[in-house]
């Protein structure tokens, strides 16, 4: 299988309105440029540093997801150029965002990471601490940066039902927030494994890397 028919048949499995953001992380510049020629603009990366160091070898029309943790020293880095920061999950890395953004004249868009799975170790927020941060008056400040919506993962297993439970949890949220903020527009949920669980939970961004580019090894 060749890296352009398995996003076709990725590409093939999403709704129209689905925004695909193929995970790149540890591949290669020609790898990714077969995504790119296959028509690919969207992608994932989630260690600034290495985002940072394969976005001027790459087209500029590409549009760099930032869909890790976050260190916030390295914020700065992608500043100039990322779309999409995906994992932000606490006020304080926002605002080094809006600081960075605004020294580009820049607004960055944004989601914040909401914590469903029970794994200890998955980054993000709780569900109250998202309503405290989009209501508190340090974010109404915040010109430079855009909260878009809101990214999620659930449990790695093979538990279908958990991860439906998770995913359905999220999706629940987000319509709730959807009423007192009708602006969000994103939810990201859905890797490899899971995106078919997330779709079906109203996921409208999944971010695939080894359905596309084969396993990492
Ligand atoms: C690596 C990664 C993905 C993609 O994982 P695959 O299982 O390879 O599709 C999605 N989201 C995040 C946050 C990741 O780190």
């Amino acid at each position: 299988m060749s890296i352009k028919s398995n996003l076709q048949a990725v590409l093939n499995a999403l709704p129209k309105g689905t925004t695909l953001v193929a995970v790149s992380k540890t591949k290669s510049i020609a790898e990714i440029m077969e995504a790119y020629d296959a028509g690919q603009r969207h992608f994932g990366e989630n260690r600034i540093q290495e985002m940072v160091e394969k976005q001027p070898r790459l087209p500029d029309d590409i549009k760099w997801h930032m869909i890790g943790h976050l260190q916030r020293n390295k914020v700065r880095h992608m500043a100039g150029f990322v779309h999409l920061v995906h994992g932000v999950d606490r006020l304080k890395t926002l605002k080094e965002i809006n600081k960075r953004a605004k020294s580009h004249d820049r607004v960055i868009h944004c989601l914040l990471q909401a914590k469903i799975a029970e794994e200890e170790s998955k980054f993000g927020m709780s569900f109250e601490e998202i309503e405290q941060l989009l209501r508190s008056e340090a974010y109404k400040n915040l010109h430079n940066i855009k909260i878009d919506g809101l990214m999620g993962m659930a449990t790695f297993t093979d538990d279908t039902e958990q991860i439906d439970q998770e995913f359905g949890r999220l999706r629940a949220f987000y319509k709730k927030l959807k009423t007192d903020y009708p602006e969000l527009n994103t939810l990201s949920m859905g890797m490899s494994g899971d995106y078919k669980i997330a779709l079906e939970n109203g996921s409208n961004m999944v971010r695939i890397g080894s359905a596309i580019f084969g396993s990492r090894g």
